[in-house]
């Protein structure tokens, strides 16, 4: 029996839409008082491959959408590098609400928002989870070496294919992060061609 009641409230929830509303009521930690809108996450509810984000951004904020400002336009195009886009993939976010002025989340907000994101994962099963930074390696993955290590190869654990970059803002303000992203995207294809995800 898990001791967190909202665990317990999302076991029985069979559907994306249900979690959403009960997210999109959410108090439990102080970027509730902050928000403007509950970014969800968005995207095909069977994707086989997911995108894991940080948190959302002013603009993310505003218009209750993942990666819709300027990190998004960036990731828009790394989706094609993969040879994705927005509509075969479901897009998330480690924490639903925005921290103010875009601090990093904290240990405790990421843990009272981590079953939503796990709940996300349970419902998608997807077959890849291509992990955007440092905050959702460390969600998903716990204690490992940073992002800089672990990009562009695949991890497998308990069926799910987790595949690390950077995150699009990081990449955006470094060049060499850019080009090494690229790379990391065309990786990707090719493990999606493989699987016969991509054609
Ligand atoms: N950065 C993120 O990590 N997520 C968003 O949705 C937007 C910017």
């Amino acid at each position: 029996m898990s001791e967190d009641p909202l665990v317990e409230q999302l076991a029985g929830k069979t559907s994306l839409e249900e979690v959403r509303k009960i997210a999109k009521e959410c108090v439990r930690c102080p970027l509730s008082e902050t928000r403007t809108n509950v970014v969800f996450g968005e995207g095909d509810p069977h994707a086989r491959i997911m995108f894991v984000g940080e948190a959302p951004g002013e603009q993310e904020d505003i218009k209750g959408r993942p990666f819709v400002g300027r990190a998004g336009r960036f990731l828009d195009h790394m989706l094609r590098v993969a040879g994705l886009e927005r509509s075969v993939v479901y897009i998330s976010n480690v924490v639903k609400c925005r921290p103010p002025n875009n601090r990093n989340p904290r240990k405790t907000e990421i843990e009272k928002c981590n079953p939503y994101l796990q709940k996300q994962i349970q419902l998608i099963n997807p077959r890849i989870i291509c992990i955007l930074g440092n905050v959702a390696l460390k969600t998903l993955l716990g204690k490992t070496p940073p992002i800089s290590e672990l990009r562009g190869k695949p991890i497998e654990r308990e069926g799910i294919i987790y595949f690390p970059t950077f995150h699009p803002a990081a990449a955006l303000y470094r060049p060499a992060a850019k080009t090494e992203m690229e790379k990391d995207m065309a990786a990707l294809r090719e493990l999606l061609e493989k699987m016969g995800i991509v054609a």
